[in-house]
């Protein structure tokens, strides 16, 4: 992918998160690969909806900075999914408010409410709380690197595509199963026979 491309895309996708209100100011960090070693990730510290192409940051797989800017500081798991997912080209991770009340209440997402949340997230991890940016989080995250989706535990969540769009549905679609919970209370989900067969589709 053209690089000059990918800033243009990842800036509107960063803003398109913030207007649907799955990120607030600087919270969060989104990246799209360009290619198989090099992917770009949103600078340190900035409102997401004020970025431009030019502030992105350009780094490699190894962790090396090769454009202006200072990158994200989740920067590590951004790259642990990316290693351990060849066909991944983005990667979204922010605090969307209803993902984050179950994160802070430790309380796992269904994701099998209805056939959306069974085609679009499959199943969603938790994995426990550790400090942004420590290597601990990098850890955890990297053995989940797998999954479509994961909610970290008082933080956040993370989805990942093979497009930008798609990571960026699944985060929407994660944010909608989350406040779906919430307001459907207890509701049973989908029967396993069900799930199965979505699951072949
Ligand atoms: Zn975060």
């Amino acid at each position: 992918m053209n690089e000059l491309f990918a800033r243009k895309k990842l800036a509107e996708v960063c803003r398109l998160l913030y207007e649907r209100n799955l990120t607030v100011s600087a919270g969060g960090n989104m990246s799209l690969r360009i290619n198989e070693n090099e992917f770009i990730i949103t600078p340190s510290g900035r409102n997401k909806g004020l970025l431009g192409p030019e502030d992105m940051v350009l780094m490699n797989l190894k962790g090396k900075v090769l454009s202006d800017g200072k990158p994200s500081m989740e920067k590590g798991f951004h790259i642990a999914i990316f290693k351990a997912n060849p066909e991944t080209a983005s990667v979204i991770h922010c605090h969307p408010l209803h993902c984050t009340v179950l994160a802070v209440k430790g309380e796992k997402i269904k994701s099998r409410l209805t056939p959306e949340g069974v085609l679009l997230l499959g199943d969603v991890p938790m994995i426990g709380y550790f400090t942004p940016g420590s290597k601990k989080l990098v850890d955890a995250v990297a053995e989940q690197a797998s999954c479509k989706a994961m909610l970290m535990e008082r933080h956040g969540a993370i989805t990942q595509g093979r497009t930008l769009e798609e990571a960026f549905n699944r985060m929407e679609e994660l944010e909608f199963q989350a406040r779906l919970q919430i307001m459907a209370g207890d509701a049973d989900e989908l029967p396993a026979s069900e799930v199965k067969k979505l699951m072949k589709m």
